[in-house]
């Protein structure tokens, strides 16, 4: 085990076989295991040894739960225990891992991240739609369509933007997106349950967003719109460039 009181670890996006290697040795040196709700039960088998507590259950998702999932990291972790805080995807990203954070280093406890596959990866690989392309596609926003006071906020500063949390709400996405600047037939990609058996894929354009909303109901869902979000069969393929000679300070750009 690192020498760290808790660890956070990305369990990956679903099927158990996409957490990293680095990630199943330390649940495998678990004492404690705190998980979300999304992480899959087949990861239990990575740490049969371990307590397992599911914080992802209701009790722990109103506005108290945050604060209490703190106090439980914080109460094990001065135990002396083992402690893996299990989250969907990876930590960093929509994972509330800043609270969490806060809350150890004010205890004066060490904490590592092991680093795993967000969903907007996942959907990407599940698609085979590349989220960057040469040339047109060079930037990627990661964004939650919902403010801290539940209003949806959209925008168009990346070529490509992936929604998270915005499955319940894509009427309302699809006209932020169009009031934000992105043209009515843009393309979107719309993944839900990405690396699980059983994942879905849909291809809209931007305008007929609002299609997707039964198809995907009640399944955690991402929304890519913009480059990354086209099929790789519909672009032309980009032309060959020479990279310029490499010079020791440079490499070359990809
Ligand atoms: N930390 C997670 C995100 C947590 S927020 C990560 O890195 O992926 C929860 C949101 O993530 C969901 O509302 C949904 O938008 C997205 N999400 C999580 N798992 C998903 C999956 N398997 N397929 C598609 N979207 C997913």
């Amino acid at each position: 085990m690192s020498a760290h009181a808790v660890v956070f670890v990305g369990a990956g996006p679903g099927a158990a076989d996409l957490i990293t290697l680095r990630g199943a040795r330390r649940l495998a040196e678990a004492e404690i295991v705190l998980s979300d709700a999304l992480v899959d039960p087949a990861l239990r088998a990575l740490a049969p040894q371990a307590r397992w507590v599911d914080v992802g259950k209701r009790g722990f998702r109103d506005s108290t739960g945050q604060t209490r999932i703190n106090a439980l990291l914080v109460g094990y972790a001065r135990q002396g225990l083992r402690v893996v805080r299990l989250k969907g995807g990876d930590p960093s990203v929509f994972g509330r891992l800043e609270e969490e954070l806060q809350a150890l280093d004010q205890a004066g406890l060490p904490a590592e991240v092991v680093p795993g596959v967000t969903a907007a990866l996942a959907a990407a690989a599940e698609t085979r739609r590349p989220l960057t392309r040469r040339g047109d596609g060079r930037s990627v926003g990661l964004t939650t369509a919902m403010t801290r006071e539940g209003r949806l906020q959209a925008g168009a500063h990346a070529d490509t933007e992936v929604y998270y949390m915005a499955g319940r709400q894509l009427a309302a996405l699809s006209r932020r997106l169009r009031e934000a600047g992105w043209p009515a037939d843009a393309p979107v990609s719309v993944v839900s349950r990405a690396g699980w058996p059983d994942a879905l894929a849909s291809e809209h354009r931007l305008a007929d967003l609002a299609a997707a909303s039964v198809l995907h109901a009640g399944r955690p869902t991402v929304v890519a719109v913009g480059v990354g979000a086209t099929a790789v069969a519909q672009r032309p393929r980009a032309p060959e460039t020479r990279a310029p000679a490499a010079t020791p300070e440079q490499t070359p750009s990809p």
